[in-house]
């Protein structure tokens, strides 16, 4: 059944599974395409499983808003002769996040859940005690006794493996944390402002409302959907850090519930990509926020990027900025999103198609 509100397309989306490279064999991609019935006119889907819903426009003008749709998750690497289940990471994963966690492993025959255990605290060295375990040392108990018990159930090389976190709104409040709010959050995003632009009948420009796939490996469906479209301006969407009581604001100046984050620049230093966002883009969104009274704030990221980075160096180019959320706990299996930030995105794009 449909969502009524970005309320609820944020818990739907952020409890589908979409692992990155794998999105296609998740629950993401039919669950927004449900979503996004009755508000495109046009539908596609790429070779990489990127999803394409065009909204057509009187101007000649296109205009790109992209939202990754996978998440980060795991692989099965190896099954060990008394059963455990030695798994790697795919994406950039917090290796701190990763011990005492359930987690999902996807078979043919079905779920397998098992959980990552470590040794006991009781018989740690002081020097154990002071390191971070990395995901390679790390293994799954999902109860079997032997390998081959293990492949009875499904179990082999080459299986993904998800978190099982349940989102929720946390008591109530707007803050929501759950396994995958990066991306599901912009997704959710992305679909309602599909969803407002039709209720609201803006048709000046066509629009294109994607779900890339492959952000979690250095934007590569986002490249693709760029270099197909070929837009006159596009925008991702996507979580940035958020400062908070263990993190500066001098360091990262994004509030958690200080409305829409205008991207101006990003960067990822040891993978030397990132986006110098076009100041025709941010300078039109901001002088647009003020005008219609939506919070926003000024970002600018250092330690990572987005989709918008792929998209600016695809074809023959591409301008291309991005709207962000601010998150906190990234990269782990309970990240949070604050709703207000969500509305206030959704807001912001809305009002600055109108303008182009
Ligand atoms: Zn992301």
């Amino acid at each position: 059944m449909a969502c009524k509100n970005l309320k609820e397309l944020l818990q739907r989306f952020d409890n589908e599974i979409g692992i990155s490279g794998y999105e296609v064999d998740g629950t993401i991609i039919p669950a927004i395409k449900e979503e996004m019935e009755g508000y495109y006119d046009e539908y596609f889907e790429d070779n990489m499983h990127n999803q394409i819903f065009v909204k057509k426009g009187k101007g000649d003008k296109k205009v790109l808003l992209a939202s990754h749709m996978d998440e980060l998750g795991f692989i099965v690497t190896f099954v060990e002769e008394d059963g455990m289940v030695r798994f790697a990471p795919i994406g950039l994963h917090d290796d701190r996040g990763c011990i005492d966690q359930k987690l999902c492993i996807h078979t043919k025959k079905g779920p397998v859940y098992g959980v990552t255990g470590s040794k006991p605290d009781h018989i740690l060295t002081e020097e154990e005690k002071k390191s971070v375990l990395p995901i390679p040392t790390l293994f799954i108990d999902i109860g079997a006794s032997s390998r081959q018990e293990a492949n009875d159930m499904g179990v082999l090389t080459g299986c993904l493996v998800s978190w099982t976190t349940k989102g929720e709104y946390l008591n109530g409040t707007n803050t929501y944390s759950g396994k995958s709010v990066d991306n599901r959050a912009g997704c959710a995003i992305m679909v309602e402002v599909m969803r407002r632009l039709h209720d609201e009948g803006v048709d000046n420009v066509t629009f294109y409302g994607v779900g890339t796939v492959q952000e979690e490996l250095l934007c590569r469906g986002a490249a693709a959907v760029g270099h197909r479209i070929q837009p006159d301006i596009a925008l991702s969407l996507d979580v940035t850090l958020a400062f908070g009581p263990d993190v500066e604001e001098k360091q990262v100046p994004m509030k958690f519930g200080g409305g829409a984050c205008v991207k101006m620049f990003d960067f990822a230093y040891e993978l030397c990509v990132g986006t110098p966002v076009p100041t025709e883009i941010t300078e039109k969104m901001m002088e647009v926020a003020e005008e219609k009274n939506i919070h926003y704030q000024r970002e600018v990221l250092i330690g990572g990027t987005t989709d918008s980075h792929a998209i600016q160096i695809s074809g023959d180019g591409v301008k291309a900025g991005a709207i962000s959320l601010p998150s906190r706990y990234i990269h782990t299996a309970i990240g949070t999103v604050h709703l207000q930030d969500l509305q206030d995105s959704v807001d912001l794009i809305v009002e600055y198609v109108k303008t182009l």
